[in-house]
């Protein structure tokens, strides 16, 4: 078998992985990105990755995929917003709105840009992985560095045996579409007594409803537990069929084995409920190329902690405080009762979580509104 040389190849086509992409092109290296599912190498909308995600891009989130030079159609997202028993606390997004993008368009749009930056896909699965000082072998591919982007089971990690055991009180996450007008420019999280359901606007015809929470009950089961929501939906045609992931929270012993570097889920999962995932993958892939370029690859453990540090804490910190049930009733009245509290809360995960994008991400972002429209019928 004749060995093909590249600089850098990524298992796994979802965000995380073209980001690295993006990024590693964008600075003249060869990279080559595999994955089974990739779809839209001929350019057209045929074949894109969906995923279950609840599809809403944090402000932070937004920039970076901007600064990438992936610009996909959505729906402006103004804030956030808890409810439950018919009340509500909302809190705004003081630096500019965030963006619901089906995970469809997302990935067309990456792939473009990958495309742009001289990125090759292969439609194919990264399996045994053997290195050494100098570079990984996968198949008859021999690469200077390969970044593990292959999800939240990576079965690369798996392979280098870099697993953590499973978690307690594992969690699933469900969504669905539903085709009907977004009622309320806010990510809303309906808070039921065993799981939250996330709304998010997508399109101007178009919700998506992801549901979060212990396994055992079915879709349907989770939105009837969620009076104002079942009614909103009643009338609504389902868009696509349900699709899940999970358990959600994965760990890793570590995010660099020699030259293999974990980005995006790969590297470990706290939980979807503050809707970070994104804005990780991008800072990560950003964080993982840069030390890579720089010669130290080992340099992104540190990196990977100090950018995940803000989730790892909030998220665990609000699954955790809202498992007993007393305390998940008092969730959204909390939220009322100390606006500034929750207000601070919010803005601090749609920051940024890496450095900030570059200036031409920055004016982007400044155009948000002109390419969405953002339906405010409030609730
Ligand atoms: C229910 C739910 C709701 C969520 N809501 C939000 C939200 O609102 N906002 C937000 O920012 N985040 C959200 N997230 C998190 C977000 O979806 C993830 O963080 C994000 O998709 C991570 O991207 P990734 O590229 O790391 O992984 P993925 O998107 O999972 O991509 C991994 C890719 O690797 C490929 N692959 C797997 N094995 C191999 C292999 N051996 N070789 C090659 N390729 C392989 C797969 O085919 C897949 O395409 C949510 C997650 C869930 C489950």
């Amino acid at each position: 078998m004749s060995v093909r040389t590249v600089d850098l190849l990524v298992a796994g086509g979802g965000p995380a992985g073209l980001a690295a992409a993006v990024h590693a092109g964008r600075a003249g290296w060869e990279v080559e990105v595999w994955d089974p599912r990739s779809g839209a190498l001929d350019g057209t909308d045929a074949g894109t990755i969906d995923k279950a995600c609840g599809e809403g891009l944090m402000p932070g989130a937004l920039a970076a995929l901007l600064a990438l030079g992936a610009d996909p159609a959505g729906h402006d997202l103004l804030g956030v917003r808890y409810a439950a028993g018919g009340r509500a606390a909302t809190a705004d997004f003081r630096h500019g709105p965030g963006r619901g993008i089906r995970r469809t368009a997302l990935h067309a749009e990456l792939t473009r840009a990958a495309l742009e930056a001289g990125v090759r896909l292969e439609r194919r699965t990264v399996g045994a992985v053997d290195q050494d000082a100098g570079g990984v072998r996968v198949a008859e591919v021999r690469a200077r560095h390969l970044v593990a982007a292959d999800g939240l089971h990576s079965p690369v990690r798996r392979r280098l045996g870099l697993d953590l055991p499973a978690a307690r009180h594992a969690r699933f996450g469900l969504r669905r579409h539903f085709t009907l007008a977004p009622w309320s420019p806010y990510v809303e999280v309906h808070w039921a007594p065993g799981a939250e359901a996330y709304v998010t606007p997508v399109g101007d015809e178009l919700v998506s409803v992801a549901v979060l929470g212990a396994p055992g009950s079915s879709y349907d089961a989770r939105l009837a537990a969620v009076p104002e929501l079942r009614e909103r939906l009643a009338r609504a045609e389902p868009a696509s069929d349900v699709r899940g992931a999970g358990p959600l929270r994965q760990g890793a012993r570590r995010r660099v084995a020699g030259r293999v570097l974990l980005v995006g889920d790969a590297g470990g999962y706290v939980d979807a409920l503050t809707g970070e995932g994104l804005a990780l993958a991008f800072a990560q892939a950003e964080a993982a190329v840069a030390a890579m370029r720089a010669g130290e690859p080992q340099r992104y453990e540190q990196d990977w902690v100090r950018l995940t540090r803000r989730y790892r804490w909030l998220t665990a910190g609000l699954l955790a405080g809202t498992r007993p049930r007393a305390l998940r009733r008092a969730i959204v009245p909390a939220a009322r009762a100390l606006p500034r509290v929750f207000d601070g809360a919010v803005n601090e995960l749609a920051r940024p979580v890496g450095p900030l994008p570059s200036p031409v991400g920055r004016q982007r972002v400044g155009r948000v509104a002109s390419r969405t429209r953002s339906t405010s019928r409030s609730t």
